[in-house]
Parts: C-alpha cells; structure tokens; sequence
C-alpha cells in the first residue's frame, strides 16, 4: 500500500487515486531564462522517481511539467541583452529539455509551454471575471522611452487592462481554503517579493491574472482586456485543466512553490471550477542547501545542473540521482562535493557488481532467492512508505554486500545472476534510474574476496584483521575505499 505525505493535511495517506487506474499529475516546471541549478535538479528527479515508482506499481501515469516561457526575468534579461524575450526562452527551454535528457528523467509526458496555452489562458480569467472572483484594472501607465501608450490599443476600445484576483470575495466564498496548504494564518500572511502591489489593485494580497503591455520590448497577445500577457499562477491552472482536468491526484513541486504559487493556483481552480479539492495530494521536496563558508567564489552559491555534471567523468546522470535520493525528499540535502563523490563510488561499485555477475558460472546457491526476495520486499516497502528512496538504495547495496562473497567464491549459477540482472533492471533502473551500464571489471577476484572478507571484518570490528588485509590489497597493488555504501576497489 502506498502512502504519500499530504502537505494540505500534513499527514502520511494512503493513495487511492481519484480513478482507480489512472493518476493524473502534474509538477511546476522552470522558468527559462536560465540554465537550471542543481537544487531544480533535484526536484525533477525526484518527482521522476514518483511517476516512475507510480508507474512501476501499475498505475497509468499522465504526468504534466509546465515550462513558464513568458515571464517578467526573461523579457528583463532579453531586453538587458538586446535580444527578443522569444530567443532566450527558446535557449534556456532547449536546454531545460536536453538536462533532463542527461538525468534520465523519463516519465514525463508532456512539457507545456504557457505561450502555447494562452487560448486557455485566456478562457480561465474569463471565467474568474465572469463568476465574480476577478475584476479588470486599467493598465497603470508607464515611463520612458519604450513605454506604450495606454488607451490608444488598438485591439480594444477600453484600452488595455489589468486583471487581478480578488482574494477577499474567494475567502468569502470558500472559507478556510486560502493559506491551508502553506500553513499560513490569513491575518499574519506576509507579502512575498513575487507579490508585488500595484497601485491598481483593491488589496495587496490580490495577484495578477492578466498584465497589460507596458513597454514595446514585451511579448503580447490580444485579450478581452486588450495586448498582454498572463500572470505566472494562471499559466499552471489553464495548463493542468486542459491535460488532467478540474481536479487531479498529485501536484508536486519544490518547497519555496507552497507560498504563494500553491496557493494561488488552489484559489483560481477552485473559484473557476467551484469544486474542492482542485488536488488530492500536494507533495513538496526540500531545498538543496549550501554551505557558503565552504563555497569557493567561483563556484558561486547557484551552480547550474550543467556545471555539476561537467565535473563529472563517469555515469553523471546516475551519480547525480543516486546523490539527490541519498535524502529523503522532504528533508534538506547539503550540497557537498563528497557526497557528489560517494555517490560516484557507489554507482561505480554498482557497476563492478553487474560486471562481476555475468562471470558467474557457480552451482546454483540454496540462498539466493531468499536474500534477492527480502531485498526486493524492503525496495517496494521502502517506497510505498511516501518514496523513502534512502532506504530503498540501503536494501540494494545490502544484496550487493551479501552476494558479492558469493560472487567471488563463485557459488552462483549463471541463471541465478541473471535473475539478480533483471531485478537490477526491472526494479532498480526501472524505478530509481541510478543503475549504469555494466562496466568490464578489472579487479582479480582473489582481491574481490579479501575485500569482502575485510568489510566482515569491519562489520564486526575487529579492525585489526580488517587492516590487515588492507595492507594485503594494497601490496597487490589496488587501493580500498570505505564507503557508505561498501567499498571501492581501484588500481593503484
Ligand atoms: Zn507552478
């Protein structure tokens, strides 16, 4: 039974989707003006285990990213570069598309653009408008040399228009629904730097829906309110109904999303639609830390997703999910170069693993389906217990860690390590994506087995025998590396 943490009822539930079969879901995707951070890394990845995992236990998985391609950072970065707000989204979106390529990431199915929605866009502000629940301002005038002069628009005679949400008339209508998923007191709410007030607005809390043009750099379409373009929050409502309809099962995203973006994609669905809840499950990942005293300046405090994973020579798709799975998703992850590189090591010992079971020509072994079934039962449990990825990457390198012995004294058949290959296959990759391709291995199995027979040692303390074999296989000429996840064996 799978359980998913709910932050609307800040409780672990079991999940039973809205249709028996099928889960709709649907995470808040970049705004691209910019290559990713790895902290975005790490949200995408997670939420592709949970589509992933969700898939995996037989569901059908629809599952939809919106990529925020109209935004007030591209066109201030276009026109700040002399460019056209379309070339930078254009840049930043094709190599948004080619990082999550390069994670792995496969169980999206479908990134939508906003400035490809904007006919539904436009429908859903209609609709708030018509039902009460947003109202028109006109357009505040601007300055400057690029300004456009408001009223002699010629796609309307009332001239161009704001349109805002009205937070105070949703309240009314929908008590005790504003401010729940973030866990805010209504009175207490603080403004956020993305809700900013316009001299044009009844309360500072209301958000726009719909900005009239101001300057002539900015992209537009024409609206019932004349040219403009849509508000951020409304870009993810218009989008989600179109593909999973008025209400769905998961909508997920990062931490620092919960407020106000949540919250205002809660208020627009359920005024527009008046049902609740517009989402059964609302899942949250936690933020990547650093640690600024250890930070270099040229590493700055935001390095991208692109720079991580030039740093990396091998597997840096499965090295990267391994170390973001290696928290838990709600928890803080620090961002540290050793941890990037244990989890290197591990994906590497992952690989020396595979390698040495295609070697295997043993008898068959009276323990290996019961060690392979109690690895696969704490893989499923780990995950049906709201995704806990940490625990379900422990139970794959516990069998690593108990086969191995038996791979280096040979006592594996040929068909029982390919069993172990297709549970590597159709379990680990298939749902956690961290599994590499098997690499030809290099390390003579005597070496193999005094390894193994000093991690016992370790195990049960007894560090003197554990150092002795150290020295025993680094006078073979190879180096050992303890690991959390057991260790790594390379030539000198
Ligand atoms: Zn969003």
């Amino acid at each position: 039974m799978l359980k998913i943490y709910n932050t609307l009822n800040k409780t672990k539930e079991e999940f039973i989707p809205l249709d028996q079969k099928s889960v709709g879901m649907f995470v808040c995707g970049p705004t691209v003006y910019d290559y990713i951070h790895i902290g975005n890394a790490r949200t995408f990845v997670f939420f592709d285990v949970v589509g992933r995992y969700l898939e995996f236990k037989g569901f059908e998985l629809n599952y939809v990213q919106n990529i925020t391609d109209i935004d007030d950072k591209i066109i201030t970065r276009a026109h700040n570069e002399g460019k056209k707000p379309e070339e930078i989204s254009l840049k930043y979106k094709t190599a948004f598309i080619d990082d999550m390529g390069g994670l792995k990431i496969a169980s999206v199915n479908n990134y939508a653009l906003a400035s490809e929605h904007i006919p539904e866009i436009i429908t859903q502000v209609k609709t708030l408008v018509e039902k009460g629940y947003a109202y028109t301002a006109p357009a505040i005038k601007a300055t400057g040399p690029d300004a456009v002069e408001v009223g002699d628009n010629p796609s309307t005679s009332l001239g161009a228009s704001d349109v805002y949400f009205e937070l105070a008339r949703y309240n009314k209508d929908f008590p005790n629904q504003y401010g729940v998923l973030s866990g805010q007191n209504l009175e207490e709410l603080k403004e956020s730097t993305r809700v900013e007030m316009e001299a044009n607005k009844l309360s500072p809390r209301d958000f726009v829906l719909w900005k009239a043009q101001n300057y002539s750099y900015e992209p537009t379409n024409e609206s019932p309110w004349g040219l403009g373009r849509p508000g951020w929050h409304i870009e993810d409502t218009a989008i989600s109904e179109k593909y999973l309809g008025q209400q769905y099962d998961i909508h997920g995203g990062g931490q620092d999303l919960m407020f106000p973006h949540h919250e205002a994609e809660i208020a627009q669905q359920q005024a527009s639609s008046g049902k609740i809840p517009f989402v059964k499950y609302w899942m949250h990942s936690g933020f990547l830390i650093t640690k600024a005293d250890k930070m270099s300046k040229s590493l700055n405090n935001f390095r991208t997703l692109r720079d991580t994973t030039n740093s990396l020579p091998r597997h840096p798709a499965e090295t990267l999910r391994l170390y973001f799975l290696s928290a838990h998703y709600r928890s803080p992850l620090a961002y540290d170069d050793t941890l990037i590189n244990q989890s290197s090591v591990a994906v590497d010992r992952i690989a020396d693993f595979l390698a040495r079971l295609t070697k295997a020509s043993g008898e068959e072994n009276p323990l290996l389906d019961e060690t392979l079934k109690s690895c696969a039962d704490k893989f499923t449990t780990s995950m049906d217990d709201d995704f806990n990825a940490p625990s379900a990457i422990a139970s794959v390198f516990e069998l690593i860690r108990a086969l191995n012995p038996l791979l280096a004294k040979n006592t594996l058949s040929a068909g029982q390590a390919e069993s172990v290959k297709t549970f590597f296959q159709t379990t680990v990759e298939r749902v956690l994506g961290i599994v590499p391709e098997p690499k030809e291995q290099s390390i003579p199995p005597e070496i193999l087995e005094l390894a193994e027979q000093r991690e016992q040692h370790r195990l049960d303390q007894d560090w003197s025998k554990a150092d002795s074999l150290r020295a025993r296989i680094e006078s073979s000429g190879f180096t050992i590396a303890d690991t959390p996840f057991g260790p790594l064996i390379s030539t000198k």
